[in-house]
């Protein structure tokens, strides 16, 4: 294995990775860094928690970085901003470069002053494009641009702004772009705005040995109690609850601080403050539980998440990827519940052509919980209030859940197996 002395890394780098006690370089860091500080263009092909941040980082950092807005990283998500912003500064610590991250949801005002300062941008293309319309930041003089997380960037539609952007950067430019998939979209980038790249794949960085995927089958009237009994069992390490709307996050949350499981929520109906702050709490594990929608999540790293569950299965399989790769990390266990009621089970169907390993599990047996009924509109999945454990039904039921109570059965019925 390399190590990151021959990688052509400047000595201040070094020193904050040795400070940061980093002792070897990750995969894609060992491929990348050299062709990065050489000037190459690069595709690679990594999830967050490669270490990627790193790897364009030293080519931010120790080439380039002496101007005004020489580099501008673009990310999908406001957390991913920030996190990059922190990362970069953690790697730059021993030289004093101006790192901002501008992103929406906050005051601009702030943002503006803090650009006329800046050496490496972070941004997300929303808010960069409405400082590229207010004239408040120049990129003219931009040597390096950064497409992190492109593939998100493509899903959530802000491709023709991140089109835009590249647009008001230099020709003469390096252009880097991670991704965890290589799709068509992406393939398209490449060919536009790159030169001849060199394309890096790295192994994903979660560990298959140490994750380990369980579902549970059960009604939608225990859905709840089940996660409180889990998340009562497994009471080490952070956990995630991932939820496929911002209303089931909310009810979720109000009704596990209703049974004195202590949570909080993350979702994009909240103020880009109240996310900041949430995230701290959860990263700091003041909190233990974060329950969220897809998007608020995705890409970040938190460490020390020993179980993620899904409380329901996403639609897009990418999604359940995205979602697993919380957990398992650096070398730690971790554990994926899926608690899957008839409604789910299509989507699970959709994820197990993944070819993945997922164990079925019994019901234990589940004491009665505390449903606080404050929604005006019931989530679809979410339990019911009067019916728990009790075989007098005092709510009529309607055709649709009749239906959804007859919803078809998973795939297969015992352990699912890839093929
Ligand atoms: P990233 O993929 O850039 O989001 O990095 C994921 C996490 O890995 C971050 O928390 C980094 O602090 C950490 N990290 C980056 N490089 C290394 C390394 N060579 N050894 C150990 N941890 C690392």
């Amino acid at each position: 294995m390399n190590s990151f002395e021959n990688l052509g890394i400047d000595d201040s780098i070094l020193k904050s990775i040795d400070e940061l006690g980093f002792s070897n370089p990750t995969q894609i860091q060992e491929k990348c860094i050299k062709p990065i500080i050489e000037g190459k263009d690069i595709v690679g092909k990594s999830e967050t928690g490669s270490g990627k941040t790193l790897a364009f980082g030293c080519g931010l950092i120790q080439n380039k970085s002496r101007e005004k807005i020489s580099s501008i990283v673009l990310t999908p998500t406001r957390e991913l901003a920030l996190q990059v912003s922190e990362n970069l500064r953690d790697y730059s610590k021993n030289l004093s470069l101006n790192i901002v991250p501008i992103y929406g949801g906050v005051s601009i005002e702030k943002q503006i002053k803090e650009l006329k300062k800046a050496n490496i941008v972070i941004a997300t293309p929303g808010r960069c494009l409405d400082h590229i319309q207010r004239g408040t930041i120049d990129l003219s003089k931009v040597k390096v641009i950064v497409l992190d997380e492109a593939d998100r960037m493509v899903d959530m539609g802000f491709i023709d702004d991140v089109e835009k952007i590249m647009a008001k950067c230099p020709k003469e430019r390096q252009t880097l772009l991670f991704s965890a998939t290589l799709s068509p979209e992406i393939k398209k980038i490449e060919k536009k705005y790159m030169n001849n790249p060199i394309r890096m794949m790295a192994e994903d960085y979660v560990d298959p040995s140490k994750l380990k995927q369980v579902y549970y089958d059960v009604l939608p009237s225990k859905k709840f109690s089940l996660l409180v009994h889990l998340l009562k069992k497994d009471n080490e390490g952070l956990k995630l609850v991932f939820c496929n709307t911002k209303k089931e996050v909310d009810f979720i949350t109000d009704n596990l601080n209703h049974n004195n499981i202590e949570s909080i929520a993350i979702h994009g109906g909240f103020t880009q403050s109240k996310r900041t702050e949430t995230m701290k709490a959860f990263k700091n594990q003041k909190v233990k539980v974060l329950v969220c929608t897809d998007v608020a999540a995705r890409g970040l790293d938190i460490p020390g998440v020993s179980h993620v569950y899904n409380y329901d299965l996403p639609m897009d399989k990418k999604d359940y990827v995205h979602r697993i790769g919380r957990t398992a990390r650096a070398g730690e266990k971790g554990e994926v519940v899926n608690i899957l009621s008839p409604r789910d089970h299509d989507n699970f169907s959709r994820i197990l052509e993944l070819g993945i390993n997922v164990e079925k599990k019994e019901l234990p047996t589940l004491e009665r919980v505390n449903i606080k009924q404050q929604q005006t509109k019931r989530p679809s999945n979410a339990p019911f209030r009067k019916e728990k454990y009790s075989s007098k039904r005092t709510t009529k039921k309607t055709g649709r859940e009749n239906q959804r109570r007859r919803g078809k059965p998973p795939a297969r019925r015992s352990n699912y197996r890839s093929r």
